[in-house]
C-alpha cells in the first residue's frame, strides 16, 4: 500500500479508454492560460477546451512569476501559443493570508520559510492589473500579442473578463 494507490488505480482505468495518443505538444487553439492551483478550477472544462488545445500554467494565486514568464516565452516560440489568458479566481486562498501569516503558520510547525516570497494577494484587482502588465511589458514576448485577464467565479462557474 502506498500513499498514491488511489491515483495509480485511477490512471489504470483512464488508460483503458485512452484516446489522445495522436495529440502533439503544440497548443492547438494557440492559447496559454495562467491560473491558480485551486482544486475547484477545471481550466479546460470551464473554457470549453479539450486536451491538446491549450497550455495550462498553474501556481498559488495565478501570479505572474519569473517562472511563469519563462514558461510563456517557451510556449510562444516552441509550442504554438499566440495568446494568453490570465485567470485568477474568487475566494482565492492567496487573498486570505499575508506572506507574514504563512511564515507564521510554517514557523508553528518548526519551519523557517522567510526566504520564500509567497506573492499573497492584498487586492485582487490590483494584483491582476500588476500581473497583466508584467506579461504585456516583458521584452521577451512578441509586441501586440493578445493578453487578457478574467476572474473565474468558483461559485457560479462564470468568467468575468477584466477591463484592463
Ligand atoms: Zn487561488
Amino acid at each position: 500500500m502506498s500513499a498514491f494507490d488511489d491515483v495509480y488505480e485511477g490512471n489504470a482505468r483512464f488508460a483503458e479508454s485512452f484516446s489522445n495518443a495522436k495529440l502533439t505538444g503544440r497548443a492547438a487553439r494557440g492559447l496559454a492560460v495562467v491560473t491558480c492551483m485551486d482544486s475547484r478550477i477545471d481550466p479546460l472544462g470551464l473554457l470549453g477546451l479539450q486536451p491538446g488545445d491549450a497550455k495550462i500554467l498553474r501556481n498559488a494565486g495565478a501570479r505572474v512569476t519569473d517562472d511563469v514568464l519563462r514558461t510563456l516565452v517557451l510556449a510562444v516560440y516552441v509550442l504554438g501559443v499566440e495568446r494568453v489568458l490570465l485567470m485568477p479566481h474568487t475566494d482565492c486562498g492567496m487573498a486570505k493570508v499575508t506572506d507574514a501569516d504563512v511564515h507564521a503558520m510554517a514557523a508553528a510547525r518548526g519551519v523557517d520559510t522567510r526566504s520564500l516570497e509567497y506573492h499573497t494577494i492584498a487586492n485582487q484587482e490590483e494584483a491582476l492589473r500588476h500581473d497583466l502588465l508584467r506579461i504585456r511589458a516583458t521584452p521577451f514576448l512578441p509586441a501586440g500579442m493578445p493578453v487578457a485577464g478574467a476572474i473565474y467565479d468558483v461559485h457560479t462557474g462564470r468568467l468575468n473578463p477584466s477591463s484592463f
